[in-house]
C-alpha cells in the first residue's frame, strides 16, 4: 500500500497520489490509478474546493478520468486526460513541466509518469510490467533512441524483497484460477464460486478472462458495477443479476461479502492474493488448497526480478521507496536491496550524465510535443520542455553537474513514511473504502503458508 507523502522532491510544486495536508499548496495534481491508497484527500471538501476556486487541474489517464468524473462529478470541468505516451507540457508558475504517461500494467488506467523538467523524474505509481516488456516501451528512449537518463525513479516497493522474487504471470495465474472454478461449477447450477480478493477495485483482467474463459459473469453489488461501469470492455464480465452466474466477488453489503443466494448454494471459496505467495511457497506451484477453500497466486504489483529489471534498465541516480511495510526491518531490507542494483551500474551512469551535457541546442526535436489549453501552450523549447534528452536551459551546466554527482554520493535511496489518515469526517465513505483496504492486506499479510498443493 502507498506511504507516499505526494511530493516529488525535485518538482515541489507538484503532488501526486496524494491530496492532503502540504499538497493543497501544489500548483497542479496527477494520479496514477483510482485505488484509494493513491487518493487520499482527493474526497475532501478542502481538496475540491482548492482546485475549484484557484482553477487547478487533476491529471490522468482517460480510463481514470472517467472514473474520476463518475466519484466527483462537479469536479468534471478541473479533471483533464493526459493521453498515454504522449508528452504534455505544463506551464506552471513554479517552473514548467512536461510529463509522459506510461501504462503501468498494474490495473486499467494505471500509468507511470515520466516528469522532465531540467531533470528527469520517473513515478511508478503501482506497477507490473514484465521483465521482458520493460526494453520494449518507447516512452523510455530518447529521439536518439539512447535510453533516457533518469534521475530519480520513485519506485512501487510493495515486493521488491528476494522472497517475492518471481510470480507467475497473470496469464499463467488466471488460466489455474479458472480451471478451479470450472471444476466446482461444472458440476451443476447450485454449485457456485466465491471469489475473495484482497482490494475492492483492481481485479478488471481477471474479471474479464473469468468472462472469456468460463462464459459467465462475475456477480458484484451495485457500487463495484458503477465502479467498472467506466472501463467498457468491462461490460460483459461483472452483472448485478445474481441469477445469470455461478460467480459471486463483492456482491454483499460490503465488497468481503456474497449475497445470499451465494450463501444459500454450494461453495467453493478461492482467494486470490500475492502476499502470501512467497518464494517457498510458490516451489510447489501456484495454487493450494484446503479442504473447499483454494489460494490462488495472482500479482498486479512488480516481483523482486521485475524491480530490479526497471532499475538495471533505467540505472537512476537515486530511487524513492514508495511502499513502507510495518516492519521496519523489513524496510531497511528493501533499502538494501536496492543499493545493491544501484551499486552495480553507478559508475557506468556517471559517464552518461556527462555525455549529456555536451549536447547541443541543434539536437532538440519538437516532434513528439503535446501541449494543452491556451494557458500552457509553448512556443518552441527556450524553455527547455522536451521529449528529447533535457538541456541545461534552466540551469547551468556546473549546477546540474553539481546536482547529479551530490545525489550519487549519499541518501540514493529515501523512504517515505506518511501513513494515511484523515481527518474529515469518519462517516466518509471514501475514508472507510481505503480503511477497508488497509486491514484486509495486513490480514492476508499474516495468514499461514499455504498448506496443500492442488495438482
Ligand atoms: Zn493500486
Ligand atoms: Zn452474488
Amino acid at each position: 500500500m502507498s506511504t507516499f507523502s505526494g511530493k516529488i522532491q525535485e518538482i515541489s510544486h507538484i503532488s501526486v497520489d496524494r491530496f492532503d495536508e502540504n499538497n493543497l499548496t501544489s500548483e497542479a495534481y496527477f494520479l496514477s490509478h483510482c485505488h484509494y491508497d493513491h487518493m487520499v484527500g482527493l474526497h475532501t471538501h478542502r481538496f475540491q474546493n482548492n482546485l475549484l476556486e484557484n482553477n487547478k487541474y487533476l491529471y490522468a489517464s482517460e480510463i481514470s478520468c472517467a472514473i474520476l468524473k463518475l466519484l466527483y462529478p462537479s469536479l468534471k470541468n478541473n479533471i483533464k486526460i493526459l493521453d498515454i505516451y504522449t508528452p504534455t507540457a505544463l506551464l506552471l508558475k513554479g517552473g514548467n513541466i512536461s510529463v509522459l504517461p506510461i501504462p503501468a500494467g498494474h490495473c486499467p488506467g494505471s500509468v507511470m509518469f515520466l516528469f522532465e523538467t531540467n531533470i528527469r523524474i520517473l513515478y511508478t505509481g503501482d506497477y507490473r510490467i514484465n521483465k521482458n516488456d520493460i526494453k520494449k516501451l518507447k516512452a523510455f528512449y530518447d529521439s536518439y533512441k539512447q535510453v533516457k537518463q533518469i534521475e530519480t525513479i520513485y519506485l512501487d516497493t510493495t515486493f521488491f524483497l528476494k522472497s517475492y522474487r518471481k510470480f507467475p504471470k497473470r496469464e499463467e495465474s488466471l488460466e489455474e484460477l479458472c480451471k478451479i472454478i470450472k471444476g466446482w461449477t461444472d458440476k451443476g447450477k447450485h454449485f457456485s464460486i466465491k471469489l475473495f480478493t484482497s482490494a475492492k477495485y483492481g481485479y478488471e483482467y481477471m474479471f474479464n478472462e473469468i468472462y472469456k474463459k468460463t462464459g459467465m459473469p462475475v456477480h458484484v453489488n451495485r457500487e463495484v458495477f458503477n465502479f467498472y461501469s467506466t472501463i467498457p470492455e468491462m461490460d460483459k464480465s461483472v452483472t448485478l443479476d445474481c441469477n445469470a452466474t455461478q460467480i459471486h466477488c463483492s456482491c454483499g453489503i460490503s465488497y468481503q461479502y456474497v449475497c445470499d443466494k451465494a450463501l444459500n448454494s454450494k461453495i467453493r471459496t478461492i482467494k486470490v492474493s500475492a502476499f502470501r505467495w512467497t518464494q517457498d511457497n510458490l516451489e510447489d506451484g501456484f495454487s493450494s488448497n484446503s479442504s473447499e477453500t483454494y489460494y490462488v497466486c495472482y500479482a498486479t504489483h512488480a516481483s523482486y526480478e521485475e524491480g530490479v529489471e526497471l532499475l538495471k534498465f533505467l540505472k537512476p541516480k537515486s530511487v524513492e521507496i514508495c511502499v513502507k511495510h510495518e516492519d521496519p526491518l523489513t524496510n531497511l531490507e528493501i533499502a538494501k536491496l536496492i543499493e545493491e542494483v544501484l551499486d552495480e551500474f553507478r559508475s557506468v551512469a556517471e559517464v552518461n550524465v556527462k555525455h549529456k551535457l555536451f549536447e547541443t541546442e541543434e539536437n532538440v526535436s519538437d516532434e513528439s510535443l503535446t501541449v494543452v489549453e491556451e494557458e500552457t501552450i509553448f512556443n518552441g523549447f527556450d524553455i527547455g520542455i522536451l521529449d528529447s534528452p533535457p538541456r541545461n536551459t534552466w540551469r547551468s551546466s556546473t549546477e546540474l553537474q553539481m546536482k547529479a554527482g551530490s545525489s550519487l554520493n549519499n541518501n540514493s535511496v529515501r523512504i517515505h513514511s506518511i501513513q494515511i489518515q484523515s481527518t474529515e469526517s469518519v462517516n466518509d465513505i471514501i475514508v472507510q473504502q481505503s480503511l477497508d483496504v488497509v486491514e484486509l492486506e495486513s490480514d492476508i499479510n499474516t495468514e499461514a503458508p499455504p498448506n496443500k498443493k492442488l495438482k
